[in-house]
């Protein structure tokens, strides 16, 4: 058996476990030992079917038989059914949602069991685990512990327990393991932490670890596993990073001297840039100059006005010529994560840039745009993507604003040296690369991001990244008053927020995010309660306004609508998902109602409650909660009292943790690492250690075991 095995060629799977171990993303013998357990379980007290207690764990000896699949009967769930049997009786027992187990547990032969005991007056135990024993073994007599019942030294009888997942048990992970472990393959891995390293920090080696994290005789073995684990993934992602910046400022960029340009540009607009703007344009200036490619995060709260950041620079490119030439200019890449954000930074261009003789152009996957147009001066024009993607590739547009379009192989550029990507936690590094690949040199990079994050998650993801800070709103906005509404209060919410719209402001109505695997039917859910909620507000609370609707499941054609109406005042009030959180900009709306507000993370809720932030009208938000369970009280009432969206991510981290909407889907990062990033003690150590080694090994040509740990973490998106 070696670690890279597939899984199959030394184990008989049934098609439901395939599939199962294949959402699990395992599929060789190393994924296995990598699957780590979330928690573990003492076992039970050990008893007799004669004595069960209801709601008490027990560790129970004797035979199972009549095991059968069936449906539940109200449910339809699939379960398994049958009977447990010994010397003092027998018990019903019951697996849900796992009807191909009567094939995998061993009938009539003797077995452990260790589950809880439910029903009252008929005692029954649902899932327990099983564990098959060998013949001749002895089990312990409850004839000598008559009086009291037996504990385990609870120190030697943890059982793990893997993420739940349907198809696939703790038990499956257990006896594989027991197997894998038996022919010492988890020995004759490379560990891809250096041993100097682990020498520092006192970290278990991989073998140990492996061993203590699956079969911990102690806690401490289990938790000094975990710890290791935390560590390898955060370094790993922390090498991957410091290879990827060395490897940027190995690349020859475009020298721009950009200092005069951008300051020209400042003096154009009818306002003055904040010093924070200022900071980080002088920042961005100073990247531009260099003769490496410049890789910077400007990280601002909503409102912070980083679009000026990004035209500022951007004009200086734009007014920039290509290398030795007289002609031409240089070209901007700016990428929005949707189609109207694409759309409104597009317009926001063409104002800052109608008086330079250049051309800015559009790309949506619904159609392009060309500005100037040349029949119509002033304005912008639809032309074609054949024809825009040919006058890209010429040098003709100088400024390209777009969506993912951006990336696909069929745009080229002739000398593209400034990307802005706009909320880049949407765009991988792969994406990245792509766009870095598509002109002369390797062009400037600048993400932008309002997604408050904590300090340790920005250290490990943005590792590769210069930062740049706003940290000053513009002057003249009015101070948020945000107010979380009980059930009884929902009324006079809708009485101040008709107070305001009387004042000609505008609203959103956010309806609650669904907490749903499945993407395609989260959208379907979301777009079923906004459109109800619309219909409600329109008919019994607010008659006398106009209420729009805006969510996932409407095309993009009609989501431009929706937001040009609202834009336009032609609707009052804008019943919408999520799909709002970025970036939208309609500066007369002024309240936000929040539906099922304890759904949302308070980072989450922070750039919703942004959206209103966008005037010297003092706006409002109303976070309405569907329960008001104390730990979500408790946790939406931090947004009533902050206005800093990083100290709330920070909150948000501590409160909510590992899993949910936090963990791997959102950062690619796994449970365990997540907890690592409450340590930034941990974090930094990484950091550090991760930055010498590339210094001296940046092909990581000495620790193979590391790259292939860097190729198995990164996350494989589209
Ligand atoms: P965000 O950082 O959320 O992307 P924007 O760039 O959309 O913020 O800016 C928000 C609003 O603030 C815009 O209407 C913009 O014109 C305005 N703005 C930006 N900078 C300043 C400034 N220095 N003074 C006044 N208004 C500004
Ligand atoms: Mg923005």
């Amino acid at each position: 058996m070696a670690p890279h095995d597939p899984l199959s060629q030394h184990f008989r799977l049934m098609k439901p476990q395939v599939s199962a171990l294949r959402k699990l993303g395992i599929t060789t013998i190393e994924d296995v030992l990598r699957h780590l357990p979330v928690r573990y379980e003492k076992a039970g007290t050990e008893g007799s079917v004669s004595s069960l207690v209801s709601g008490q764990k027990v560790t129970l000896y004797g035979t199972l038989s009549k095991l059968e699949a069936k449906r539940l009967w109200k449910s339809r769930r699939p379960a398994t059914q049958g009977w447990f049997e010994d010397s003092g009786g027998r018990v019903k027992v019951l697996w849900f949602n796992q009807p191909y187990i009567a094939k995998m547990v061993p009938q009539g032969a003797l077995v452990r069991l260790t589950g809880t005991v439910a029903g009252k007056d008929k005692p029954y135990i649902t899932n327990p685990e099983i564990e098959a024993l060998p013949s001749g073994f002895v089990p312990p007599s409850p004839l000598f512990d008559s009086t009291e019942n037996r504990t385990v030294d609870a120190e030697s009888s943890l059982s793990p327990v893997y993420p739940e997942s349907h198809g696939i048990t703790s038990r499956w992970f257990f006896h594989a393991l027991e197997r894998i472990f038996g022919t010492g393959v988890h020995t004759h891995m490379e560990d891809p932490v250096p041993e100097n390293v682990r020498a520092r920090y006192n970290l278990p080696d991989l073998a140990t670890s492996l061993i203590w994290i699956h079969k911990p005789e102690k806690e401490s073995h289990a938790e000094a596993a975990r710890k290791r684990f935390a560590f390898e993934e955060i370094f790993t992602l922390q090498v991957a990073r410091a290879k990827e910046r060395a490897e940027n400022d190995a690349l020859p960029g475009f020298r721009i001297e950009g200092a005069a340009l951008a300051k020209k540009f400042l003096e154009t607009i009818p306002f003055a840039a904040t010093q924070a703007q200022k900071r980080a344009i002088d920042d961005i200036v100073h990247d531009l100059a260099q003769s490496h490619p410049g890789a910077r995060l400007l990280e601002g709260d909503v409102g912070s006005g980083k679009t000026l950041v990004a035209a500022a620079t951007a004009y200086a490119v734009v007014n920039s010529r290509p290398h030795g030439q007289n002609y031409g200019t240089l070209q901007v890449a700016y990428m929005a994560p949707t189609e109207i954000l694409a759309t409104q930074h597009f317009q926001s261009f063409i104002e800052y840039f109608k008086d330079l003789p250049i051309n800015v152009a559009l790309m949506t996957g619904s159609g392009c745009k060309k500005f100037p147009s040349k029949s119509k001066r002033g304005e912008a024009t639809d032309i074609s993507r054949t024809q825009l993607l040919k006058w890209v590739k010429s040098g003709e547009i100088a400024m390209l604003v777009g969506t993912h379009a951006l990336i696909q192989k069929s745009v080229e550029f002739k000398h593209l040296a400034f990307c802005v990507v706009d909320e880049q936690h949407r765009f991988g590094t792969a994406q990245r690369r792509a766009l870095a690949t598509k002109g002369d040199a390797a062009p400037h990079f600048l993400s932008m991001t309002a997604t408050p994050i904590p300090r340790t998650l920005a250290l490990t993801l943005y590792g590769d990244l210069d930062l740049s800070v706003l940290d000053e709103l513009p002057p003249g906005r009015a101070r948020i008053t945000t107010k979380l509404v009980k059930p009884a209060g929902r009324d006079a919410a809708y009485e101040e927020a008709r107070r305001e719209l009387r004042l000609g402001r505008q609203a959103y109505v956010i309806c609650p995010r669904i907490e749903e695997p499945d993407p395609a039917k989260l959208n379907a859910l979301q777009a079923k309660s906004a459109k109800a909620e619309a219909k409600r507000l329109q008919k019994d609370v607010f008659p006398e306004y106009r209420v729009g609707l805006l969510h996932g499941a409407m095309s993009a054609k009609e989501k431009e609508v929706a937001m040009a109406e609202f834009s336009a005042k032609k609707i009052d009030i804008l019943v919408a998902t999520s799909v709002v959180e970025v970036g939208i900009n309609v500066p007369n709306a002024t309240v936000i109602l929040i539906e099922g507000a304890e759904r949302f993370g308070l980072a989450q809720l922070h750039q919703l409650r942004g959206r209103v932030q966008r005037s010297a009208h003092p706006p409002f938000c109303f976070l309405l909660p569907e329960t008001t369970g104390e730990h979500a009280m408790k946790r939406l009432r931090a947004l009533e009292k902050s206005s800093d969206g990083f100290a709330l991510a920070e909150v948000d981290l501590e409160t909510r943790g590992a899993g949910s909407l936090w963990g791997e889907r959102q950062w690619g990062i796994s449970d365990v690492g997540m907890e690592a990033l409450k340590n930034l003690r941990l974090i930094q150590a990484a950091r550090e250690e991760a930055a010498t080694l590339v210094a001296k090994d940046a092909s990581l040509a000495a620790h193979k075991a590391l790259a292939a740990r860097i190729t198995a973490q990164t996350p494989h998106r589209e």
